[in-house]
């Protein structure tokens, strides 16, 4: 595993200087991202092979079910069920495209050469 700042930051675990993704709003915006396919810098490519980022979505998955407990657990005492459900899934929208960044740009850290 590289740096963990350059994960934070979203860069190449090669060089840590080009951007994964295009970074035109921040990590929580609404649309959907767009990776780069190589390094800006250092040319490395992000998407080694087809299939490379299988792996990531069960990385997003775990992160939104994380996300889901969590959100369970500190609302649970004050809001209804049937209202939670519908903050669960709200939450569970806003943060697909958030956990599609950070788990690509883990797997990328995790699995390079
Ligand atoms: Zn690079």
């Amino acid at each position: 595993m590289s740096n963990f700042k350059w994960v934070l930051s979203g860069t190449c675990p090669i060089c840590g200087k080009g951007k994964v993704f295009e970074t035109k709003g921040s990590l929580l915006r609404l649309k959907a991202p767009v990776m780069h396919e190589r390094c800006s810098e250092c040319n490395y490519k992000f998407d080694k092979e087809p299939g490379y980022f299988f792996g990531a979505m069960y990385i997003s998955y775990g992160m939104a079910i994380a996300e889901l407990i969590a959100v369970f657990l500190l609302l649970n005492w004050f809001i209804p069920l049937g209202w939670l459900f519908a903050i669960m899934f709200t939450v569970l929208m806003l943060s697909m495209f958030f956990n599609y960044r950070v788990s690509r740009i883990l797997w990328i850290h995790i699995f390079h050469e």
